[in-house]
């Protein structure tokens, strides 16, 4: 099940909840056929994170003078913001992008500026005499 925003062609707006293989109920304003509308926020990004909460307008004017239907798009994507939080609590406080939070990522999410083992193998014993106090 999912939340899905329809429109319709005489440009009624409103939400429907099922599930992705349902088909599009008319438009319950005029009865027109409707389509789904793709996410005001396109959600980008390679790896689709929601944006920070402080990236989210706060003030009336950033919501479109309060626009119901705006309103509630933020409070969903605020939602799944907090919900990637939750899962990927190392998130918090990281400005960073996230490149990769999928597959061996999924504990550890990569982020711009990491060094990753495969990209950027280190070399770290030393060869010779380095100074070391040993044996
Ligand atoms: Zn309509």
């Amino acid at each position: 099940m999912a939340i899905y925003e329809l429109r319709c062609g005489g440009g009624h707006r409103f939400e429907v909840i099922q599930s992705f293989a349902a088909p599009l109920p008319d438009c319950p304003q005029c009865g027109a056929a409707t389509g789904k509308v793709p996410s005001r926020f396109g959600v980008g990004g390679s790896a689709g994170t929601p944006p920070r909460a402080e990236m989210m307008p706060q003030t009336w004017r950033g919501t479109y003078g309060g626009d119901r239907e705006y309103v509630t798009h933020l409070r969903r994507t605020a939602e799944a913001r907090r919900d990637l939080e939750e899962r990927h609590p190392e998130l918090v406080g990281d400005r960073r992008p996230i490149i990769a939070h999928e597959g061996r990522y999924e504990n550890a999410p990569l982020r711009a500026g990491d060094q990753t083992p495969v990209h950027a193998p280190r070399h770290t014993h030393t060869h010779g005499s380095a100074g070391e106090g040993g044996s």
